[in-house]
This record gives structure tokens, C-alpha cells and sequence, in this order.
């Protein structure tokens, strides 16, 4: 059926003026990061997630929470946030990143008060590879931090 045709029967009747119509406007443009879905997985947009941690909206109420915005500053290139949630005896002096490698999502596979195992998985060159560890966390002054992590060589 094409709905085209519908009220053309008499040929030359004038086309129904239109009002002009403005388009709603979005909170924030298109394609913006802060939009996109949070690189740790959880569904939410990356401002509702990590990204609030990343900014310093909010401290991570959990170890697993702070482990996800972790996971995430990696995938986004914070290296403040990281720094900032590393424990100072385990932080090493540089963060800089390997640029040639990009994170592409992560598990949590098991998790308690202080601990995190979790998947993630990159591309080094093309190639997928998969990092397992179970990573130990610590608060500090209220606040969670990164203490160090035990890498799973299976
Ligand atoms: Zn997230």
C-alpha cells in the first residue's frame, strides 16, 4: 500500500501548509564522548559511570566500582585518574600508556569487599588478547584505591 496516494483523488487540492517545526535541541552534541556507553560495560553512558569518577563528581563506593573506572581511565586515556587511584607504595613513576594498544571490554568475573577478578580484552597490532587478574584494593582516608594485582597466566 503506498500511503502516497491517499487524499490525491482530487487531483489538484493545495498541500496543507506546514508549520515549521523546530527540531528539539540535545543536551549535548551528537557522537560526544560523554554519551557514548561506558567503556567498562555497564550499559550506562560513559557521564553516568565512569566518567563521574574520572571528573571527581563522586569516589567510588566499592572496590569493584573503582576497579570498572580503572578498567575505563585505560580505555579513555585518563592517566590522572589513575594515578590519582593507585596506592602510592605499589604506584609506579610512569603511567605513560603503550600507544599501540586499545581496550575493548572488560568482565568482572568475581568480586569481594577488597578484591576484583576480572577479564579484560585488547588489541595489540591487530591481534585480541585477554588480560586475567585479580586485582587487590585498599581504603585510604574513605577513599579506594589500587594496591596491586595478581596477573592469571591461564
Ligand atoms: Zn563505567
Amino acid at each position: 500500500m503506498d500511503l502516497r496516494l491517499e487524499g490525491t483523488a482530487g487531483g489538484m487540492s493545495p498541500r496543507p501548509r506546514l508549520e515549521p517545526v523546530t527540531p528539539p535541541t540535545p543536551p549535548t552534541p551528537p557522537g560526544s564522548a560523554l554519551q557514548r556507553p561506558c567503556p567498562c560495560g555497564s550499559g550506562e553512558t560513559y557521564d553516568a559511570c565512569c566518567g563521574r569518577l574520572h571528573r571527581g563528581a563522586a569516589p567510588a563506593a566499592t572496590a569493584e566500582e573503582l576497579m570498572r573506572s580503572r578498567y575505563s581511565a585505560y580505555a579513555v586515556g585518563d592517566l590522572d585518574h589513575l594515578f590519582r587511584t593507585w596506592h602510592p607504595r605499589t604506584r609506579p613513576a610512569d603511567l605513560t600508556p603503550d600507544p599501540g594498544l586499545r581496550w575493548t571490554g572488560l568482565t568482572v568475573v568475581d568480586a569481594g569487599e577488597d578484591w576484583v577478578e576480572f577479564v579484560a580484552a585488547y588489541e595489540r597490532g591487530g591481534r585480541a588478547g585477554e588480560l586475567r587478574e585479580r586485582s587487590r584494593f585498599e581504603q585510604r582516608a574513605g577513599r579506594w584505591v589500587y594496591v596491586d594485582g595478581e596477573v592469571d597466566p591461564g
